[in-house]
């Protein structure tokens, strides 16, 4: 007993930690770094020293040691002040995820305690220009020749690409495998020769952090970075990390509503038309109610999923349906909170037209929305079956 109540109080102050410096640090000039899609350089050391790189990396690792729970409550509050800093983090500790989970004890040493301090920085591989629901699809191969893997190939939305020194690649090890993701592997490489980032791609929101197309030419690798040394398993160990990742999905469409709704509810006690502030009138007090309500059950989804894998349990199902509601719910506030303000909604004067703009992603990362809804129906079919 004591000891668990000691833990939630870690967690607790790690969490208003964040939150201290979301209030502090972030908020004030979130807007201006993100009009002028600048890096945020100095927020990303302070997230440093907050420890932040190594959130769910074990302690034996130099990590904090989170759990996914509580994870999902400081992507939350990080989003609520500046979505693309958990943008920041998240493929980061999805690579530390793979190599916590299936990394040889070789791999675990060498790379996650440098994670942990965030000076060794991770990007996560998969899509390709052609491929991206349909990840068995990829045509990156990793050809084994001696001691190392030969990579040759494109992958495409590749974020945290320019600022990553550490790549979990998804390739193919053996393209004739039948089904095809049989033949995928992760092999995790460094910068070096033959791993260019070939451009940056230029998009609605979610600025300040690149996003890049990453071209792979001869690239190679020493064949012990294959993680877990064996062929033939990255599908479904990618497939298992993502699990992590949609939590983390659900969890920043969590912030950005709250923050769109925060807005919202202030802006509606200020203005005032026909005689009354705005937040009188019952067609706004609909919206607000709404909009309050929605978050809160958004929330509580994102914080299940979580705490369903924090008991080591599958949790697809759980996650695909917290990360399709919450950002769809997300897209929704963002909206309405755009119609109460009104014509400043749509200006750059306030922050609304950047949750508008930030609340796309969410549908679309870490798998789409439609994706979501056949996972969700697969597992149900199958809980289901008569
Ligand atoms: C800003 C940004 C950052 C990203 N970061 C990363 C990253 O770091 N690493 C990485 O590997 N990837 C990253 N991605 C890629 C992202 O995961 C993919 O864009 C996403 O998985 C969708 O793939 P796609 O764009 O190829 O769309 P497609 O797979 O081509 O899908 C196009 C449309 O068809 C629908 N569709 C596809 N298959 C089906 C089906 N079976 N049934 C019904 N509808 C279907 C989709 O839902 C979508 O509406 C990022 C993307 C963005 C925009």
């Amino acid at each position: 007993m004591t000891s668990s109540i000691t833990r939630t109080e870690v967690t607790d102050e790690v969490v208003a930690a964040v939150r201290r410096f979301v209030e502090r640090d972030v908020i004030p000039i979130a807007g201006e770094l993100e009009h002028r899609d600048e890096y945020p350089h100095a927020l990303v050391a302070r997230m440093k020293e907050l420890g932040l790189f190594g959130a769910t990396i074990p302690v034996e690792f130099g990590g904090l040691g989170l759990d996914v729970t509580t994870y999902a409550r400081i992507v939350e509050e990080l989003s609520r002040g500046w979505m693309s800093l958990s943008g920041v983090l998240n493929t980061h500790l999805m690579v530390a995820y793979l190599l916590r989970e299936y990394g040889t004890t070789e791999q675990k040493q060498r790379y996650l305690p440098a994670m942990a301090r965030g000076d060794h920085r991770g990007a996560l591989c998969l899509t390709e220009p052609h491929a991206g629901s349909d990840v068995q699809r990829i045509r990156t191969t990793a050809v084994r020749r001696g001691d190392v893997y030969v990579l040759n190939g494109s992958k495409m939305f590749i974020t945290n690409a320019r600022t990553a020194t550490i790549y979990a690649i998804a390739a193919k090890t053996d393209p004739q495998a039948n089904p095809p993701y049989k033949g995928i592997s992760v092999i995790l490489g460094e910068k070096g020769p033959g791993l260019s980032v070939s451009r940056d791609i230029h998009k609605l929101g979610y600025k300040g952090i690149e996003t890049c197309e990453v071209h792979l030419e001869d690239y190679q690798v020493p064949a012990a970075n294959l993680l877990g040394g064996s062929e033939g398993r990255g599908f479904l160990q990618v497939m298992s990390g993502l699990e992590v990742g949609r939590v983390n999905i659900a969890a920043r469409a969590v912030g950005v509503a709250t923050a769109a709704f925060e807005q919202a509810i202030r802006y509606a006690q200020q203005r005032e038309t026909f005689g009354k502030p705005i937040a009188q009138h019952q067609a706004i007090q609909l919206k607000l109610a709404d909009m309050a309500t929605k978050i809160q059950a958004a929330r509580l989804l994102t914080y299940h999923a979580a705490e369903k894998k924090d008991r080591g349990e599958r949790a697809d199902l759980e996650a695909g349906m917290a990360k399709l509601f919450a950002s769809e719910t997300c897209l929704e506030v963002a909206t309405e909170a755009m119609r109460v303000l009104g014509g400043y909604g749509y200006t750059a004067e306030f922050p609304v037209e950047r949750y508008f703009r930030d609340a796309p992603l969410m549908i679309i990362g870490e798998g789409t929305n439609e994706i979501q809804r056949l996972v969700i129906a697969r597992q149900l079919l199958e809980r289901h079956k008569i």
